[in-house]
Parts: structure tokens; C-alpha cells; sequence
């Protein structure tokens, strides 16, 4: 039989029997789905297993073959400001499946699962100061980057990738490949639908946040064109990457409409 114990998130459950779930964490070795019995047990294992609260899990497994089962879960870190707005809970939803979704079981990610957990805290944050909801949507877009790169899908912006020249006045975008390419029709073949155009100051910031790392979700500020222009970006890798779409993204799509009355 083999223990661990591990930092983690809990990301979302499904149920197993009437009185036991399937829940999924991110945890820095990567993605582990466990076992929680006795889910109405007044000491149900489960009873701090919640979205938006990291602890610190205890699981066991009998048999490699076998789900492993949670022994103990102990909250250690709240988000409140997370969990208590519609912004929050739709930020860091989507932060954490953008996380889920890009780990693997037993394969330890502990960069990746540091940046979930370094955006969740810069975003409770934020929402404690004025305009705190915007900001949630720039840290976003920095985390995506940063969780594109950590899971080793770095876009390659340095130079266009057909003819090798750095200094460009604006890119195209090829996500498929996670590359960029002059926007001129001798390097860059264009579809329609696809085409995505990045501007020399988004193309800079996204630079500059690749070679920050986890600071850029403290440091990087953006205007309003250029976090739009990114979140197509972001999101297209993303979509690349993982040949689908998030869940979470449309509810923080709408939430942020609503909100801030960005476009939907
Ligand atoms: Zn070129």
C-alpha cells in the first residue's frame, strides 16, 4: 500500500455511490483522482473538501490498479474574496481547470500547480482594492501564458518563425504550432476564421511576461486593447493545445460581460 501526502486543490467531484465521490485534485505531482467515503459521515473525509481552499491531502492507494482513497484532507489556505464574489469564483474556477486540464496523473508539475496557486492569491487579493475585477481579468490572461509555459507549450514568440526576423511590427499568430510569423502574405499563410493578429506592444508584453515567470502575475498591467487582444491568443493556444474548450471560460465570459461590460 502506498501514502501520500501532498499539497492540493480540490477541482470538482462526481458521485461514485450514494455515499462516496470521485474528486479530482491538482496537486504539484500532478492531477490525482481519489476516492472520499462516507460523504455524510458527520467526519466525513470530505467535509473540507471544497472549491477554492488549498490542504493538505492524505491518500492512500492498495493497489497501483486501484483508485486511491483520501484519508484525511486539512484546509490550510482560503480564498475568500474568491469565494464570496461572482467574479471570483468564475476567475478561479477557471484558473483552476485551466490547471486541471493541463496536468497529468502521476507526472509532477510543480510549476504549474505553483502559478495556480500564486494567481489565486494575487487575485483575492485584488479584489480587495478598487477596480479588483479587472485586474482579476489581466492576472488571468499572465497565468495563462505562464500555465501554457510550464506545461511546456510556450508559444515561441521571439521571431517569425518562416523568415527568423525579431524586430516585427505586429505578428500573426499561428497557434496551431505556438508560433508567430510576420503578418506579410510571404510568411504567413492566412485562414480564414483563424487569423490573429498581435500588435507590437501586446506581442512585447507577452514577451516580457515569459521571461518574468511567476512575478509577471504581480508586475504585468495591461490596457484594456491589449488584454483583449491576448485572451484571443491565450485562448486559441489553450484550445491547441487541448483540442476543446473550457467549461469554466463561458460562465467567466458572461460573468465579466455583465460586470464590466466587456464583450461577450
Ligand atoms: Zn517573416
Amino acid at each position: 500500500m502506498s501514502l501520500c501526502r501532498v499539497m492540493a486543490f480540490p477541482a470538482g467531484s462526481v458521485p461514485f455511490s450514494e455515499a462516496s465521490r470521485i474528486v479530482t485534485f491538482l496537486t504539484p505531482q500532478g492531477r490525482l483522482s481519489a476516492l472520499v467515503r462516507g460523504v455524510r459521515r458527520a467526519r466525513s473525509a470530505l467535509r473540507g473538501v471544497d472549491i477554492l481552499v488549498e490542504g493538505e491531502l492524505v491518500a492512500y492507494q492498495k493497489d497501483p490498479e486501484k483508485l486511491a482513497v483520501v484519508r484525511e484532507f486539512a484546509v490550510r489556505r482560503y480564498f475568500p474574496r474568491l469565494r464570496e464574489t461572482a467574479i471570483g469564483l468564475a476567475a478561479g474556477s477557471y484558473a483552476l481547470e485551466v490547471g486541471v486540464r493541463f496536468s497529468i496523473e502521476n507526472d509532477p508539475q510543480p510549476r504549474l500547480y505553483d502559478h495556480v496557486a500564486a494567481a489565486l492569491a494575487v487575485m483575492d487579493e485584488a479584489l480587495g482594492q478598487p477596480r479588483g475585477d479587472h485586474r482579476c481579468l489581466e492576472i488571468l490572461r499572465v497565468f495563462e501564458l505562464l500555465a501554457l509555459a510550464a506545461a511546456g507549450f510556450a508559444p515561441q514568440l521571439d521571431a517569425c518563425r518562416s523568415c527568423g526576423r525579431a524586430a516585427m511590427k505586429s505578428a500573426h499568430l499561428d497557434a496551431e504550432n505556438g508560433c508567430v510569423t510576420c503578418p506579410s502574405p510571404l510568411c504567413c499563410q492566412r485562414r480564414p476564421g483563424r487569423d490573429l493578429v498581435l500588435s507590437h506592444g501586446t506581442l512585447a508584453a507577452m514577451r516580457g511576461t515569459l521571461s518574468l515567470g511567476g512575478a509577471a502575475l504581480r508586475s504585468v498591467r495591461l490596457d484594456t486593447a491589449t488584454r483583449r487582444q491576448w485572451e484571443h491568443a491565450t485562448r486559441a493556444l489553450i484550445e491547441a493545445h487541448l483540442q476543446a474548450e473550457l467549461r469554466s471560460r463561458e460562465v467567466l465570459r458572461s460573468i465579466a460581460a455583465g460586470l464590466l461590460g466587456e464583450e461577450a
